[in-house]
């Protein structure tokens, strides 16, 4: 057998790259040589070429050919189209080629002239699949296994496909074959469940950083968020290429929509949208300069356009996984870019509504719900929002400095509340702007002990709304039609704005000190955490509200 090829060759002679990137290098060597792998690497970092190198040395090597596994059908045509522009024979077995197509790319391959083949996992386990691979191996022409988006394997990924889950049968049928898995995705729970799931214990584990140092972040509380997303893009982003995620389908038809009647190019992007529709918005996303992608979380998934400056969240995502994974999909191309997300007390109460109302065991909505309440909290943040991302993905971010970037705000090292000083990135709101915080102590529990005594009294549980309203001395029909006016903390948090008090019932949500009851009518409850605080025994340290930090100014004014 010829002798390997060394890797850095290979990526200058195939795709005309001078180096590798972070771990690259490591990772193409082990797989090369027949190691298992685990790739961790974020949206953007390069995993691609971490099996494409090793399926050229392996396939120069005589090793044969590598099997990639990739959910994303609709973008194998790309894949394998950008590959034989460098040359490498590649190709593709999916659902949109017929019989004859099939066969024709089955007869080259066990004849040797395929280096890379993609196919989606439900292709994979069927028997004739099977049957090929065999016959491959028989041949001793079976090099390489590279397993795509990885986290799809597992329930706590953000992503689940349960045809993943009979991969495991690649492993068990060729133990022989070296495998690599690759993710961009992966908490701890879901890395350990990608191991677990794919028999991967004995694959060596690249976990590249997670930091993307030329996104910066930004979470604004949502008033009116078209208005405050058309400002961003006006001013920030005027002319460029963005995209904007929303809750619905509806949503995103409204959201692009409306962008257009300000100018702005946008299309919209949704499961629900006919296939051809959605390829023609997409092509014209990838091709075309400047447009603004309005979509659901259907669309992006190994989008590799390397200049979008923005994503935007209109509505809050699920998780971290799923914020991270879609901000990832702005600036790969390392120049800066935003990811900028707007969000309230609406999105919380949904996206509890939306784990409470999933037909899932308790079990997984416990572990959702955590997952949000991890959202929550970086939402809530009044550090570093970087520090907080990498800190979910187990990563310690390096101290940098202060003083290296140039946009430190003025005054930021007085008005720092808290001790975070080495976990400063420079690049995010919060070390750009550092958020007044403010001793809501008094009016949380002016808050939970309304929410305390209107449920002693009948046992009847109200919405936000109504609260305020007993709080604030407003008299309502409601508040007269439940007598609430005789509660003693009726009228006594009259000082506090409705954006101050909503801001704080959101972060005592966020907190866990009250709960929202989807059931009925988003009505709230206390939790446990709510006792301390209603005692005095916790101290309330909350950002301001925006709108209740100039309040206070101007009442502050003589
Ligand atoms: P991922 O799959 O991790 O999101 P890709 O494999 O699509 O990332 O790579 C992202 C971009 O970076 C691609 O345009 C790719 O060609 C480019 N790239 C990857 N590795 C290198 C490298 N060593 N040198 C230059 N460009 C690279
Ligand atoms: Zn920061």
């Amino acid at each position: 057998m010829p002798a390997v090829q060394a890797p850095a060759d290979i990526l200058r002679e195939v795709f005309g790259y001078a180096s590798f990137r972070g771990q690259q290098q490591d990772i193409i060597e082990h797989v090369t040589g027949g190691g298992d792998a685990l790739v961790l690497m974020p949206t953007g970092g390069g995993k691609s070429l971490c099996y494409q190198i090793p399926a050229i040395a392996r396939q120069r090597a005589g090793h044969g050919a590598t099997l990639v596994i990739s959910p994303l059908i609709a973008l194998m045509q790309d894949q394998v189209d950008a590959l034989h522009e460098a040359g490498v024979a590649a190709s593709f077995l999916n659902s949109t080629q017929d019989w004859r197509e099939a066969q024709a790319v089955e007869r080259q391959l066990l004849a040797g002239h395929i280096t890379l083949l993609y196919a989606a996992p439900e292709r994979v386990t069927t028997p004739r699949f099977l049957e090929l691979l065999d016959a491959l191996h028989a041949r001793g022409q079976l090099g390489l296994f590279a397993i795509d988006e990885a986290h799809c394997v597992s329930q706590w990924g953000h992503d689940f496909r349960p045809e993943y889950r009979a991969l495991t049968l690649l492993h068990e049928r060729w133990p022989g074959v070296p495998r690599i898995a690759l993710t961009a995705t992966a908490d701890a729970l879901t890395r350990a469940d990608i191991i677990e799931r794919l028999r991967l214990q004995g694959a060596r584990q690249f976990v590249s950083s997670f930091d993307r140092p030329n996104i910066r972040y930004t979470i604004v509380e949502k008033k009116d968020p078209t208005r405050q997303l058309l400002q961003f893009i006006e001013r920030e982003h005027a002319g460029e290429a963005g995209v904007v995620y929303c809750q619905s389908r509806k949503r995103v038809e409204d959201m692009a929509a409306t962008l257009n009647a300000h100018g702005i190019t946008a299309l919209p992007y949704h499961a629900g949208l006919p296939a051809a529709e959605r390829q023609h918005n997409q092509s014209r996303f990838l091709r075309e300069d400047g447009i603004v992608m309005c979509a659901t979380i259907a669309f992006g998934m190994g989008i590799d356009k390397p200049d979008v400056r923005f994503v935007a969240h209109v509505d809050m995502p699920k998780n971290i996984e799923g914020y991270y994974q879609e901000t990832g999909r702005a600036g790969r191309d390392g120049e800066p870019a935003d990811a900028w997300m707007a969000y309230g007390l609406q999105d919380v109460v949904n996206q509890r509504r939306m784990i409470d109302e999933s037909p899932a065991e308790e079990s997984f909505r416990q572990v959702m719900r955590g997952k949000l309440d991890a959202l929550l909290a970086l939402a809530e943040a009044t550090d570093c929002r970087r520090a907080r991302l990498l800190a979910y993905f187990g990563e310690e971010m390096a101290p940098r400095p202060r003083g290296t970037t140039k946009k430190i705000a003025a005054g930021a090292d007085s008005t720092r509340t808290n001790g975070h000083f080495d976990h400063w990135c420079g690049n995010c709101d919060n070390c750009l702007n550092p958020p007044q915080v403010w001793d809501a102590t008094d009016c949380a529990r002016k808050l939970l002990s309304t929410i305390y005594r209107v449920q002693q009294m009948s046992s009847i549980s109200f919405g936000a709304g109504h609260i305020m309203d007993i709080l604030r001395g407003k008299p309502t029909d409601k508040v007269a039609q439940f007598g609430h006016q005789q509660i003693s903390t009726f009228g006594i948090g009259s000082e506090y704005s409705e954006a101050q008090l909503r801001s704080v019932l959101r972060q005592l949500i966020a907190l866990g000190a009250l709960q929202v009851d989807a059931a009925s009518y988003n009505t709230l409850r206390l939790l446990e955490p709510a006792r301390p605080i209603l005692r005095g025994e916790q101290p309330v340290h909350l950002r301001a509200a925006a709108s209740a930090k100039k309040e206070t100014r101007k009442r502050q004014a003589p």
